[in-house]
């Protein structure tokens, strides 16, 4: 099976030794991905961007890192000079997930980047999440998105990672919102971070919701919904930190060949979910690159520099051509 161009619209890939171990399995599989901006310090300015993304360029080859900004109160000068070089700027509601202490304690705050953006054509990536009840934040942030919808309704304001149906159900309604699934709200339930011994390698924000929420997910997903789109949310963190309680799930290494077998007959809907939505939907005009999956038995990475991956050990039915 072939892929074309295959973007995650979602991915962390830290810097240093971390971004050196993990990025090979993303250049493997994908074309370009979403480069998130949560670094400390933040990737908020020219010099971080441009020092970020060389570093993402040193590490690979054909590939494409759209870079995102780290919102805070951006002059529209500093916009202007930004535009051309970044995908988005993404928003995270302060202190709701990994290095976001950094985040926006108001909405109405940003108001005036938001007027600007809309005006620039720059997309707005939000991690959607109230500080309720942690089974709740998503669906409570459904108000949010609509008020961001309707104040803003040139502005293309991307729900990421999204985890309950109830915010898929806003795109048909608001013609600017757009969503990424990630492979684990896609494929697990709280059962596996807590159904026997805890899993904390599948601990994430927002966290891995019920099967109601997985199955109806996985149908918008198999709809071939136009502006659904795959964005891994891949986060490595060492593992000690990850039994100190970090959220993220390192799904790099799996993505493709979990996503075959979900797709198993349906490479048209594979295909528009894993790059042709987010071509169109954000007129991405990108080196175009085959990836080639061939049916043969593969075993996942049971460790990644100090990193478990998602699957761990698990056989897949698929391997990419050129694994890892
Ligand atoms: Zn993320």
């Amino acid at each position: 099976m072939i892929l074309n161009t295959p973007i995650d619209m979602h991915l962390h890939l830290r810097e240093g030794k971390i971004l050196k171990d993990v990025i090979p399995y993303t250049t493997n599989q994908f074309a370009a991905a979403v480069i998130m901006p949560n670094l400390i310090p933040p990737v908020d300015n020219r010099e971080k961007l441009e020092s970020y993304k060389a570093e993402i360029l040193e590490n690979s080859e054909n590939f494409t890192p759209l870079m995102n900004l780290f919102m805070r109160e951006y002059t529209e000068e500093e916009l202007l000079d930004l535009s051309e070089d970044i995908f988005a700027i993404k928003l995270y509601p302060a202190g709701i997930t990994t290095n976001s202490e950094n985040g926006v304690k108001s909405i109405e705050a940003i108001y005036p980047v938001l007027e600007i953006m809309q005006e620039l054509d720059i997309p707005l990536s939000v991690h959607g999440e109230t500080n309720g009840f942690v089974l709740d934040r998503e669906r409570e942030f459904g108000a949010v998105y609509k008020k961001l919808a309707i104040d803003f309704p040139k502005l293309k304001v991307i729900m990421e990672h999204v985890g309950t149906a109830d915010l898929l159900s806003l795109l048909d309604e608001y013609e600017n919102l757009y969503a990424t699934v990630t492979l684990h709200h896609l494929l697990l339930t709280l059962d596996d971070v807590a159904g026997g011994m805890l899993n904390p390698h599948y601990f994430c924000k927002p966290i891995i919701k019920t099967p109601k929420d997985k199955m109806e997910i996985q149908k918008f997903v198999k709809s071939g919904h136009k502006k659904i789109m795959f964005g891994s949310d891949s986060a490595p963190h060492p593992i000690k930190n990850k039994l100190k309680g970090a959220a993220g799930v390192f799904s790099a290494p799996v993505i493709l060949p979990a996503l075959a077998e979900f797709f198993e007959g349906d490479n048209e809907t594979f295909q528009k979910f894993i790059s042709d939505n987010a071509r169109e939907n954000f007129n991405l005009n990108l080196p175009e690159r085959q990836v080639e999956l061939i049916e043969e038995e593969w075993i996942a990475p049971y460790i990644v520099g100090d990193i478990k991956p998602m699957w761990a050990g698990k056989k897949f039915r698929y391997k990419v051509k050129n694994a890892v």
